[in-house]
């Protein structure tokens, strides 16, 4: 199933530059303004070891520039423009952590600090088609069928997949799941995206998604225990189940897209795939993320905590 994996491929890169909680809560203290080492420590409790690997990684990744003080003692990490425009992708990261993860407070009290200073207003963080602003639901969204490229994404995603470190699963119970426990994997995701392209069966995500029944059987499992999928009975001799997305599990939709989008657009500079359509405008699929109250797009510099 090629959407999926085209759906797929870009995010993977997406995760596996931000996708671990220590960093998305760096570029959390980065949008609040932070750019000091021990700021960053201070306030995410982050040994510094850890510290001092993710921050280099982000900057070889040029979401951080470093600059040196005028002292010349210390460095300060300043976003770049790249950096600045993971802003969607992390607001909604943390509207998805304030809505679903409970133990996450900081989330909830963060979220609902932020100000948009442009219209004065709570920021309440909306996705909306870039070409007629409407909402984009997943139901919404039509592909213009090409075979192309097909058996390299499988392999692409295969060979990717066997070099990444499966994230544990033990230390996510239920409650304390956060988002990226639950997607960081490739596996994961693709079996999302399926999700949100209506596939429902066992046999079916094995077919399209090429997946071992061993890994799919263990993924959903996870899935369902994390309240993002419920599995139901369609039939009894011999039994036969099928799975569907949860509120919870559809909710995760537009960061997924938008994270997608960022990765595409900024990291990989590609041109938007034409090819995914919104059915209600008939334009390129392009996702928007606007404040609710008066339609504009915040920027970094717009919010305040
Ligand atoms: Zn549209
Ligand atoms: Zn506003």
């Amino acid at each position: 199933m090629q959407h999926t994996l085209i759906l797929n491929e870009a995010l993977a890169e997406g995760l596996d530059l931000i996708g671990d909680k220590w960093t998305l809560s760096i570029l959390r203290e980065a949008f609040y303004g932070c750019t000091r080492f021990e700021e960053f420590r201070q306030n995410t409790g982050i040994s510094k070891a850890t510290l001092t690997r993710r921050l280099s990684t982000l900057t070889d990744a040029g979401v951080f520039r470093k600059q040196t003080t005028q002292t010349g003692a210390r460095k300060a990490y300043q976003l770049s423009r790249k950096g600045a425009s993971l802003l969607d992708a992390s607001l909604l990261a943390l509207q998805w952590e304030a809505q679903w993860n409970q133990t996450n407070t900081k989330a909830k009290q963060v979220l609902g600090s932020i100000v948009h200073k442009p219209c004065g207003k709570h920021l309440k963080p909306k996705v909306v088609c870039a070409h007629c602003d409407e909402p984009i639901h997943y139901s919404h969204i039509k592909w213009l069928d090409s075979d192309a490229q097909f058996d390299d994404q499988v392999s692409s995603i295969k060979a990717s997949h066997s070099k990444t470190r499966r994230r544990s699963a033990k230390a996510a119970t239920p409650e304390k799941a956060n988002l990226i426990d639950l997607i960081a994997d490739r596996w994961s995701i693709l079996i999302l995206m399926a999700c949100f392209f209506d596939t429902t069966r066992f046999d079916t995500f094995i077919k399209q998604l090429n997946i071992p029944s061993s890994i799919l059987s263990e993924r959903l499992r996870f899935m369902r225990e994390h309240g993002i999928l419920l599995k139901s009975e369609y039939q009894q001799s011999p039994p036969r189940f099928e799975y569907g997305l949860t509120d919870k599990g559809k909710s995760v939709f537009p960061f997924v897209m938008v994270l997608r989008q960022w990765v595409n657009d900024v990291m990989l500079q590609q041109a938007p795939n034409q090819r995914l359509i919104h059915t209600d405008c008939g334009q390129a699929l392009k996702f928007k993320l606007v404040c609710s109250s008066c339609g504009e797009q915040p920027g970094v510099g717009d919010i305040s905590f």
